[in-house]
């Protein structure tokens, strides 16, 4: 193992490695060579007697995939790759992950990267619950565990550590410029059959063409090598050659055509990803030409598959397979042939070998022409594993989180009902006065606690980082809840203003109102702010959010430090499992909200003001209003718990949370003072002095 401990962290930003420092914690057996010109790479070197062996490759991950954690920064890890593709070392050098800076702590990271030492390029490394741990040696699945409430964070450092060392292993070790190896089917090595030859050839397992002289000088018609093979011409129904390709490494095949002894001799130089071939033919035309020497790349058989050409190469097997009945004679001619795991061959795609003939005329100045007769092969289904999704890519995260995904979506859906139609809770006080509970306790246990659906100011700071570096903004596909809740939240904030997510779908909202109707009831005593106060302290929070915004821009160290003034990754992320300082905090937040109604909320939350800025966009002036509303009636402002209606009757929609109470008021004829009065056949008299309050009915468009 090479031990890296020693390189002291930094910034994330490329090329903060040197030669020296790699040096300095590498064991003194092994020796670091210059950095190379053309890629950022240092070759690493074991000393032997006589001679310096290369081991492979240390590389920053953020040199060749520099995919953006969800602070908008990327991970940088520093990683120590073999010469056959496998993991020596991978180590944090920088990193700027919410959850990791000052949540759970960096331990937990280091620990999860530590778990690809000794894993290979050539295996599906899957973040799981380390169910094939034990046995990740020869396998093709390996499953790592991942970080609980981290698993986007480190799904998207999976990403960048394995795109970078498969750029790494392409440029250097020679691993094929086709699919990534993760996305590659696998042989299925618990499938066997005990089969006879023929049986085989039925199954698919061994694949075979026959082509007459003739079928040979049709593909040579019309070219210069037409007419060149007097012996086809002569006896154009006679074998010119018959090619048979069976895939040995598939156990089915290798244990019943080579035998116990010779599947034994082969696997013992199998490697993860490899694969062997056995390819024979008879016939006066060999796929071994006259000049073929054992351990070459045959020059009369090709094998590509998708277009992209794969090495071949002779391997010497001493085990005799066997073949056809009728395939005795001294024309048959057979070789095992090796394709090495970094060629990326997909055993579940098709397979094209082609055995290629030459022919040429005239003496001087001799034309030559070169043709392939195909042969097609295809592994029966039934023997290979199909490729599993794009495990590392933000695809697997969204399927394998469906559930939760339709739930959210059938709940967002009937919240959008309900507060287009929002008479259904408002006519029936105590329906509205449940129906807001429980769904306040959804928001906080489905949507916040279960599914980790809190937005965050982080989001909004990642996209401003992201955005003045010019990276991708993709990293917030890898957190599907987060996508959904933000679409649903951009649009309401134009239809309705960002009371639809602070008043429903804000979880540390949620848990801040629960805690408040609890106080009331307990009786705790309450403290409502004079407007002025109330007015003043309200503005404190565009002040926060635009510290903030200036420091994502300018500094992500002081951006880490401001976005803790949220509470949220404390309570909801992290469930108040976090250091003294974090929990004080959030703590006397909630213990505040308990007598000032959501301080949090209206005084401090960067998030809201963001919203609140966004909010301007809004196109509805929605809840229901009528004339007499503030003038001189104020009823329902007195009962606004967010302060949110002005003296005038307006409702200021920045402040408004949405809570429906005071179209509770309005539509009952119980606690509306004017629908009292009108009860009684009195009418209140509309204030002169005063501009009036649009009266406004539910759709009705801003002014
Ligand atoms: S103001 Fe902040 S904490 Fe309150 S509901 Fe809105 S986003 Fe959540
Ligand atoms: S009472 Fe009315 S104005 Fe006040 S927060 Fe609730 S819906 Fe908004």
């Amino acid at each position: 193992m090479l031990c890296l401990a020693l390189i002291a962290t930094g910034p994330a930003q490329a090329g903060t490695l040197t030669r020296e420092r790699i040096t300095q914690a590498l064991p003194s057996t092994l020796t670091v060579g210059e950095r190379e010109a053309e890629l950022p790479v240092w070759p690493v070197f074991r000393n032997e007697l006589t001679s310096s062996v290369l081991v492979g490759y240390v590389f920053e991950s953020i040199d060749f995939a520099p995919v953006p954690g969800f602070s908008g920064t990327p991970v940088n890890l520093l990683v120590a790759l073999d010469v056959k593709g496998a993991f020596l070392d991978v180590q944090v050098l920088a990193q700027h992950e919410p959850v990791f800076v000052e949540g759970l702590g960096e331990a937990p990271l280091h620990a999860f990267v530590q778990q690809y030492e000794g894993l290979s390029l050539q295996q599906n490394i899957k973040i799981g619950s380390g169910q094939n741990r034990a046995g990740q040696a020869g396998s093709a699945n390996v499953y790592i565990d991942g970080v609980s409430k981290a698993t986007a964070s480190v799904r998207i450092i999976n990403q960048s550590l394995l795109s970078s060392a498969l750029a790494v292993a392409r440029a250097k070790l020679g691993f094929a410029a086709g699919r990534d190896p993760d996305l590659i089917g696998r042989v299925r090595p618990d499938v066997f059959d005990r089969l006879d030859v023929p049986a085989l050839e039925r199954r698919g397992l061994i694949t075979r063409r026959v082509w007459l002289n003739q079928d040979v000088e049709t593909a040579f018609a019309g070219t210069v090598g037409e007419g060149q093979d007097p012996l086809a011409l002569a006896q154009p129904k006679a074998l010119f050659s018959e090619l048979l390709v069976a895939q040995l490494d598939v156990p089915t095949v290798g244990r019943n055509v080579l035998g116990e002894k010779g599947w034994a001799e082969m696997n013992a130089w199998l490697e993860p990803g490899d694969h062997f071939f056995l390819v024979a033919s008879r016939g006066r035309y060999s796929f071994v030409g006259d000049d073929y020497t054992s351990g070459a790349i045959p020059d009369r058989l090709t094998l590509s598959q998708d277009g992209l050409t794969i090495e071949i190469r002779d391997f010497s097997l001493y085990t005799p397979p066997r073949l056809p009945a009728d395939w005795t004679g001294p024309d048959v001619q057979w070789r095992v042939m090796k394709v090495i795991s970094q060629a990326s061959l997909d055993p579940a795609r098709p397979l094209d070998f082609a055995l290629s003939v030459s022919r040429s005329r005239g003496q001087i100045l001799a034309e030559s022409e070169r043709k392939a007769l195909p042969l097609p092969v295809r592994l029966p289904e039934d023997y290979v594993e199909q490729p599993r999704t794009n495990d590392k890519t933000w695809h697997s995260i969204w399927k394998g989180r469906a559930a939760e995904l339709a739930v959210l979506c059938v709940a967002l859906a009937g919240l959008a009902g309900v507060l287009a139609r929002p008479r259904f809770l408002t006519a029936h006080p105590p329906r509205l006065k449940w129906a807001r509970r429980v769904w306040l306790a959804f928001t906080l246990g489905f949507i916040g606690w279960w599914a980790q659906g809190q937005l965050s100011i982080v989001n909004l700071t990642a996209l401003i980082q992201a955005l003045v570096a010019g990276r991708s903004l993709d990293f917030f596909l890898y957190d599907p809840m987060t996508v959904l809740l933000w679409a649903f939240t951009l649009v309401t904030l134009v239809a309705w203003g960002r009371g639809t997510f602070c008043g429903w779908l804000c979880p540390f909202g949620a848990l801040q109102e629960l805690i408040a109707q609890g106080a009331r009831w307990i009786r705790i005593p309450q403290v409502k702010l004079h407007s002025r106060t109330d007015a003043q302290l309200k503005k404190v929070k565009y002040g926060v959010l635009a510290a903030i915004v200036v420091a994502a821009a300018i500094s992500p160290h002081w951006s880490d430090r401001l976005v803790e003034v949220e509470p949220f990754k404390t309570s909801i992320t992290l469930v108040f499992v976090r250091s003294w300082p974090f929990l004080l905090w959030a703590l006397g937040l909630l213990a505040l909200n308990a007598v000032v109604y959501k301080a949090y909320c209206r005084y401090l939350c960067p998030l809201g003001a963001g919203l609140a800025v966004l909010g301007r966009l809004r196109r509805l002036n929605w809840l229901a209003r009528r004339a007499e509303c503030g003038q001189p009636c104020q009823t329902c402002r007195h009962r606004c718990d967010y302060q949110a209606i002005e003296p005038d009757g307006r409702i200021d929609y920045n402040e408004c949370f949405q809570c429906q109470d005071c179209v509770v008021i309005h539509d009952s004829d119980r606690l509306c003072a004017p629908r009292i009065l009108e009860r009684k056949g009195r009418v209140i008299p509309v204030h002169p002095a005063l501009p009036t309050a649009s009266v406004t009915s539910p759709g009705a468009p801003a002014p």
